[in-house]
């Protein structure tokens, strides 16, 4: 689905789970819901190794892929559709920069620089396009078929 000007656009986003098990979750929901975002839809999930390395699996062969699995998969995290006008971009913005140790020089106001530890333990996920959380909302979150799908299938 594309998007056109004016209209709302969703995003992922993640309390990983030092962010969900130090208390950060209220401060966090009240600054998404100041920014002016709606959470569509949320929930806690405990990944496994298998969940976690597939939704990374652009970063396989990284040197930190399994330093990465391994905090993914350290407590539970809570995931949530956000929804407003440019949610991709917004989100990104609002969370910081990926490395939490600079966001707390140079982004002194974002939610990595308030919660997050460092370039790997940086407390929060955001999809980086339109394409991307459009695919990670579905990953997560299984919507069902639109009447139209129904229809379509039907008529087979
Ligand atoms: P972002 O989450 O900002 O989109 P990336 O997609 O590049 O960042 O990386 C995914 C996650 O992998 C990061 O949020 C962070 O937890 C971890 N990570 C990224 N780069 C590194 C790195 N160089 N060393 C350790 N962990 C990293
Ligand atoms: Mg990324």
């Amino acid at each position: 689905s594309s998007k056109g000007i004016g209209e709302k656009e969703r995003t992922l986003g993640i309390i990983k789970p030092d962010g969900f098990s130090g208390n950060y979750t209220d401060r966090i929901k009240q600054m998404v819901v100041e920014y002016g975002f709606n959470i569509n839809r949320e929930m806690v999930i405990q990944l496994d190794e298998e969940l976690a390395a597939k939704f990374y699996a652009e970063h396989s062969s990284k040197s930190f892929f399994s330093s990465l699995i391994k905090y993914m998969t350290s407590g539970p995290v809570l995931v949530m559709i956000l929804e407003k006008e440019n949610a991709v971009a917004h989100w990104r913005d609002l969370i910081g920069p990926t490395d939490a140790g600079k966001a707390k020089l140079t982004h002194p106001q974002s939610i990595r620089a308030m919660c997050g530890v460092d370039l790997e333990k940086n407390c929060l996920h955001g999809s980086d396009s339109h394409q991307s959380a459009e695919r990670e909302i579905a990953f997560f979150f299984k919507e069902t078929p639109s009447d139209e799908a129904v229809e379509k299938h039907d008529e087979l």
